[in-house]
């Protein structure tokens, strides 16, 4: 059976792209025939400095997330990265395999790391091998991401196949990205050339999925539009990067093409659509924004739950870390 392996870093709250691009996937993706095993990154998010109170506040806040959005820790594997230790394992063997000039190449990294890159963590730099163990370290063969990680899901399947040659072995597979949909990329709502990141510095530019009604309104008011009124073909927005995102954020959460949205909206501009995408997005989210709440509000219950899900994910994970070791030449511990 296919194993799809995903995860999201407890870097900031989660954000509507986070929700469109993985959330909302990862829950259509359980139980059609695969095994899902999803994961709150830590030992990403701690790749540019955290505040340690509040990274253990949004470690449970993202396990919080996952289960609004329909990830049911009974028909997949939940669990927190730190807590299954062949993760960073995994890391160190890869570490080996991967090339720095690989790592350099990372527009991921060009980003984070900002002008002065001599200073970002080394973490920051190896991250994409890290992202290659989370995922192979299951031997899982297929990741639905956002757009954003589909470079570093490549050197993925570089570090895979690398080691598969070096050692002379078919031991991992070359994982599939699976980038599908029209909210692969949601972008910032402040600036049409920048996606949504829940680390952005300006909480104008996302919508959280803790944001009550009156501040998505708030949010998808101001957002960045032209004068424009709306055609009715999407390829006639490609020069409108603000108001295309717009349109494909409605899409996206009323599940229908960006096509059948702009059917109804031709003709008229921002003043009649915004409100309508308001409405549409408060009545998505609040669902979740609820449910967040009555997991949160029992933070010794997720405790437990990712505890479970660590100790299956442990159990498909050892296997194949000590295989690993083994075609390595390693001795193993157990
Ligand atoms: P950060 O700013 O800390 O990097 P982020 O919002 O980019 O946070 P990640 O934890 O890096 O979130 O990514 C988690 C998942 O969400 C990945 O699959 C990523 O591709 C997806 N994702 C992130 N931002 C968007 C977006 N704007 N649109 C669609 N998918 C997104
Ligand atoms: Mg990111």
């Amino acid at each position: 059976t296919p194993r799809i392996f995903s995860g999201i870093q407890p870097s900031g709250g989660l954000t509507l792209g986070n929700y469109l691009g993985a959330l909302k996937r990862f829950a259509a993706l359980q139980g059609a025939g695969a095994e899902t095993i999803y994961c709150i990154v830590d030992l990403h998010a701690i790749t540019v400095w955290q505040q340690p109170e509040i990274l253990r506040a949004r470690i449970r806040e993202a396990a919080a997330a996952f289960m609004a959005a329909g990830v049911d820790p009974a028909q997949s594997i939940l669990f927190n990265q730190s807590q299954v230790s062949a993760h960073a394992e995994m890391a160190w063997l890869f570490n080996t395999v991967a090339r720095v000039g690989w790592m350099y190449r990372m527009t991921q990294f060009k980003d984070k790391a900002g002008k002065n890159s001599e200073n970002a963590s080394l973490g920051l730099l190896a991250y994409p091998a890290l992202m290659a163990a989370d995922i192979l370290t299951y031997q899982a063969t297929a990741v639905p991401v956002g757009e954003d990680q589909k470079q570093h899901l490549e050197l993925t399947r570089d570090i895979a196949a690398k080691f598969n040659h070096d050692y002379g072995v078919t031991h991992f597979p070359i994982t599939e990205p699976l980038i599908e949909g029209v909210a692969t990329r949601v972008m910032s709502l402040r600036d049409g050339s920048r996606k949504m990141s829940k680390s952005d510095p300006s909480d104008a530019s996302r919508i959280n999925l803790t944001d009550d009604a009156d501040a998505i309104a708030q949010k998808i008011r101001k957002a960045r539009t032209d004068a424009e009124p709306l055609p009715d073909r999407i390829e006639d927005l490609k020069d409108r990067p603000e108001a295309r995102n717009l349109v494909n954020i409605y899409a996206a959460l009323a599940d229908e093409t960006p096509g059948s949205v702009l059917a109804r909206f031709e003709g008229q501009g921002f003043g009649a659509f915004k409100p309508a995408l308001a409405e549409l997005a408060v009545a998505s989210l609040s669902p979740i924004t609820r449910k967040m709440a009555e997991y949160m509000a029992d933070p010794a219950e997720i405790d437990r739950i990712l505890g479970e899900g660590a100790a299956r994910a442990d159990a498909v994970a050892q296997p194949i870390l000590n295989r690993t070791k083994d075609v390595m030449g390693l001795l193993r511990s157990k």
